[in-house]
């Protein structure tokens, strides 16, 4: 689950991370009253739960609480990338020497946090790791040490920073470490990180995102969990099912993570793109596969569906009722590519192929044929 980057500023203040002043508003006269109480040039910034908003529109800067209010006033309902704006960040407005990137992360190969440094702070951290390889340092934390200052001290050699900022760096990256554990954090990130022209560290963007398996244990933080979901996500979860959106045109329906993964991959391989996918998990009945494939038949992207299942203690037989009472009652057409084997999977394809529906054996024929469909479609 992501922070909003007001939260996530929170936090890191409360970690005595030093972070521009300002506040959250809601409304232009909002915005402009907190720019009257920070004086000077300020930041008005869309909260949204996306990154690249500085490209977007989504970060504009006003010289007046006037100029504040007008902006506040034209973000407020518009979107940024895709996203409704409903929240503003007006901040203090810090001159930048350098913008720098420093997040804390999980490397799940290495089995460890590492800190990911870099000199060119802004630009998000995939773009910089595929371009700019050399430019970004990792500085792996080992689990039964934790945190150390010489981290600190490889940071500050790699980004090239003054002395004067050692014992900064040191107290940002230990209070990462710290919001990382205390919050079951996957990533602590500032970007950028600016280099004042003062010559002080502040971190003008934050991003916090939650491990959602550990939501149990922050019941403060629970009550946020589901917002960032699409109304489409929401239903999808309300049924129970797991399920996760994508950005193809291919909708998966498939039984295990497995399997559903090979699905995904061989997709891929075939040079189709998933549109979503959907988990029924083990021994699904007629009805959970009825409300699954109505579901994935009114994804609004998706052009072809393909449902692919490997019978163990789900019965192929409840699959296929499941599936042609979805197509009863959904109301939508759209095509449905069946891979089915195991149990009961005759009595499966017979109920299927009474209805017209053809049941392929093999994996790779049954994905061609549905990125021919979508293709057409
Ligand atoms: P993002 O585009 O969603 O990552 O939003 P950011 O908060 O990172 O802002 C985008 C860019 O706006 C930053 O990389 C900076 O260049 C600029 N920016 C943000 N805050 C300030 C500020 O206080 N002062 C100045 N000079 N630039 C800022
Ligand atoms: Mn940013």
């Amino acid at each position: 689950m992501k922070l909003f980057e007001y939260e996530a500023k929170e936090v890191a203040r409360k970690y005595g991370i030093p972070v521009p002043r300002g506040r959250v508003a809601y409304s232009g006269d909002e915005a402009y009253s907190i720019a009257r109480e920070i004086g000077g040039e300020v930041v008005v910034k869309a909260q949204v739960l996306v990154g690249g908003r500085g490209l977007a529109g989504g970060v504009r800067f006003a010289k007046t609480p006037e100029e504040a209010r007008e902006l506040a006033v034209r973000l407020l309902g518009s979107e940024v990338r895709g996203l409704k704006v409903s929240a503003l960040l007006v901040e203090e407005k810090v001159c930048i020497a350098r913008e720098l990137y420093l997040s804390l992360t999980v490397d799940r190969a290495m089995r460890k946090l590492v800190y990911l440094v870099s000199d060119m702070g802004g630009v998000e951290i995939e773009e910089l790791a595929r371009r700019y390889p050399e430019r970004v340092e990792r500085i792996y934390v080992e689990p039964e040490v934790g945190y150390t200052s010489y981290m600190s001290r490889i940071a500050l050699s790699f980004l090239g920073l003054p002395w004067s900022v050692a014992g900064e760096l040191d107290s940002i990256m230990k209070a990462m470490y710290k919001i990382m554990v205390d919050y079951d954090a996957e990533l602590v990130e500032f970007n950028p990180l600016a280099y004042t022209c003062d010559g002080r560290l502040v971190a003008l963007d934050a991003k916090i995102i939650i491990d959602d398996n550990s939501l149990f244990r922050h019941p403060e933080l629970q009550a946020l969990h589901g917002r960032e979901l699409s109304e489409y996500e929401k239903r999808a979860k309300e049924l129970g099912f797991s399920y996760v959106e994508l950005d193809g045109d291919i909708g998966v329906i498939s039984n295990g993570a497995g399997l559903t993964m090979a699905t995904m991959d061989s997709i891929l391989h075939y040079g189709g793109r998933p549109a979503n996918f959907l988990d029924i998990g083990g021994g699904a009945t007629r009805d959970r596969v009825k409300e699954a494939v109505k579901l994935m038949l009114a994804h609004p992207r998706s052009r072809v569906l393909v449902v692919n299942i490997f019978g163990g203690i789900t019965r192929c037989d409840e699959v296929a009722h499941g599936i042609v009472e979805a197509i009863k009652e959904a109301g939508v057409y759209k095509p449905i590519v069946v891979r089915m084997l195991g149990t009961n999977e005759e009595e499966g394809r017979r109920i299927l192929e009474e209805h017209g529906i053809k049941v392929y054996v093999d994996m790779d024929e049954a994905i061609m044929t549905a990125i021919e469909l979508a293709k057409v479609r």
